[in-house]
């Protein structure tokens, strides 16, 4: 029995949670051995408003304590601190359970109309790896303001971490390699400019050579940019700075589809966190229109780290069969989300995805798809 620390937030991030319980429910009942216990928490800001606590330290504690945690969604624009800065606890507890990169899988679905017209598309297949505990996201909550004239924030780049998010990007690109991937790792920067960011890339060069066997490369952030709209079927895995990696995480998620699109895992050495890439969106909260595909497929991201750290085959079919379900829910046409122009909400997509897990049976060989 697993241990879930469930903190669905805000938002959207309430209605996709209960999607993926559901669906997650579905697949652990159908493998039959893996058994999950979902605990609710409060935090974020509607959480902030009613208790004036945006992350309590019970909150805390269950987080250290469970084997996974499951996250919806934080921050509400019109609920903020007293000096303006919106509600982010999920940033808070990244610092604070050391969880240093933030794996940001991006496939395409089949079934969906590309967002990009060559055909090539169809075959973009590559994970960003956003470092997560320093960079310019460091100095939050630090901001020197002088006599209301000059702003002031540091990015900060240390060895220690940078080397420990360099090493976990080799691994990964390894570990893909083995499933016929390019089995190379491409560190974004913009070592060109900053002295801090030659650091991170001097760095990221002397790692390269402990990872026999797997291509190394570098490139600055505003050509990656450009690239990853031309080009982005080339990439394998992507490193980057913390700040660099929050933007680039939404362009590619839009390469897919759309933020309803994008799973993500923040995974450190003792705890991970799994949650879709998106935020609370309030514009469409309350509609029923939320695309719970990003949640569902962090939650298949889950099973799959689970099975990787207790060396659980169960866990890891549990995995498998979500992802396949999910991509066979839209694989004939029949769920659209409404980011693709369609008509299918939440209650339709994840009706779908827990039918096609009835529909598919066991998946063979290895389960990841990241
Ligand atoms: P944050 O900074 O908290 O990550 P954000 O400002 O990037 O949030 P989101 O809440 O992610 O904003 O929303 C960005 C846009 O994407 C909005 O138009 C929102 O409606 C849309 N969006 C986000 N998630 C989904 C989803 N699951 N389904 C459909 N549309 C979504």
């Amino acid at each position: 029995m697993y241990k879930i620390a469930v903190l669905p937030g805000d938002g959207i991030g309430v209605e996709v949670m209960a999607a993926a319980k559901e669906v997650l429910t579905a697949v652990c009942n159908q493998v039959g051995s893996v058994r999950l216990a979902f605990t609710d928490y409060p935090a974020g800001a509607t959480a902030y408003q009613e208790t004036g606590t945006a992350l309590s330290d019970e909150t805390i504690r269950a987080c250290e304590q469970a084997d996974a945690i499951l996250l919806g969604a934080m921050g509400l624009p019109h609920i903020r601190y007293k000096d303006g800065t919106e509600i982010s606890p999920q940033l808070d507890l990244r610092e604070h359970l050391e969880l240093y990169a933030g794996v940001r899988p991006i496939r395409p679905l089949k079934g969906l109309s590309p967002r990009l017209a060559d055909p090539r598309a169809a075959k973009i297949d590559f994970v960003l790896v956003r470092e997560q505990t320093e960079g310019l996201f460091s100095e939050r909550g630090k901001t020197q303001v002088k006599d209301d004239a000059e702003a002031r924030d540091a990015l900060v780049i240390t060895r220690k971490r940078s080397e420990r998010v360099f090493d976990f990007a080799f691994r990964l690109a390894q570990r893909r390699r083995e499933r016929g991937r390019a089995g190379r790792v491409t560190c974004v920067d913009k070592a060109n400019v900053l002295g801090s960011m030659a650091f991170f890339r001097r760095i990221f060069e002397e790692r390269t050579k402990r990872f026999a066997g797997i291509m190394a490369d570098s490139a600055y952030v505003d050509a990656m940019a450009l690239n990853l709209v031309m080009k982005p079927w080339d990439y394998d895995v992507l490193v980057t700075e913390n700040m660099f990696g929050d933007i680039l995480s939404d362009l590619s998620a839009a390469l897919v589809g759309g933020m309803g699109m994008a799973p993500s895992g923040d995974i450190g050495d003792q705890h991970a966190l799994f949650q879709p890439a998106h935020g609370s969106a309030p514009d469409i909260a309350g509609t029923g229109h939320a695309n719970p595909t990003a949640m569902l497929l962090s939650a298949a991201m889950m099973l799959e780290w689970l099975g990787d750290r207790n060396g659980d085959a169960a866990a890891h079919e549990a995995a498998g069969r979500l992802d396949s379900a999910v991509e066979r829910a839209f694989a004939g046409g029949r769920v659209v989300p409404y980011e693709f122009g369609g008509t299918s909400g939440t209650a339709d997509i994840t009706r779908a995805v827990v039918a096609s897990l009835t529909t598919g049976g066991a998946t063979s060989g290895s389960p990841s798809k990241w």
